[in-house]
């Protein structure tokens, strides 16, 4: 089974692909972590992805595809993965689906979770006082920069999807556990 988890940064996708990953044994790939992981450990991808994501905007195209690519072929994700803020451009929606095709693979569905995006603030700012302010996105500029890059060149994905029939969409502004009920129900 392999999933998206689609939806505004703050949306609740990474919480819920932890617990998909613990119920299913599914493998949780987001890209997000894969470059906070590449600059905590002083790579060159880290060097340079750093700055564009301070500042809200999206690392390349080439460059995420690269990091799926790669991750997709080891061993740990035969069962299925769970992306968690990939693919975030047609292209690289295009992208993930010739990697797909390529091994055979297809998509079991894209979930987007909905969210009120006046409340995003609210939560970011949660999580920047949980997290110690570990991230550095994690404030109001930022996530104004990051929603409007979501409705510029993320947001376009939401037909790309329902197009080719896999789009479900929850409702992300009811508790951790009712939203991860109605994920479960479209599942299975
Ligand atoms: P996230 O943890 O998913 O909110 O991602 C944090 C930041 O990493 C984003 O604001 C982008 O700068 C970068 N990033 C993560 N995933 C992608 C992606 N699929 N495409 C481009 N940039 C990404």
């Amino acid at each position: 089974m392999n999933i998206i988890l689609f939806g505004a940064p703050g949306a609740g996708k990474g919480t819920q692909a932890k617990r998909l990953v613990e119920a299913r044994g599914l493998v949780q790939l987001s890209t997000g972590d894969m470059l906070r992981a590449a600059i905590d450990a002083g790579t060159e991808l880290g060097l340079r992805a750093r700055e564009i994501m301070d500042r809200g905007d999206l690392v390349s195209d080439e460059i995420i595809l690269g990091m799926i690519a790669e991750r997709m072929d080891s061993p740990d994700c035969a069962n299925g993965v769970i992306l968690d803020g990939f693919p975030r451009t047609v292209a690289q929606a295009e992208g993930l689906d010739a990697m797909l095709e390529e091994r055979d693979l297809a998509l079991s569905h894209v979930i987007e979770i909905s969210v009120d995006e006046n409340a995003l603030f609210a939560r970011i700012e949660n999580r920047a006082a949980e997290t110690g302010g570990s991230r550095a996105d994690d404030n109001a500029e930022t996530l104004r920069k990051r929603l409007a890059v979501y409705h510029e060149n993320t947001a376009p994905l939401l037909p790309y999807y329902d197009g080719k029939g896999l789009l479900k969409t929850v409702d992300g502004m009811v508790s951790i556990d009712e939203v991860g009920q109605a994920i479960d129900e479209i599942l299975g």
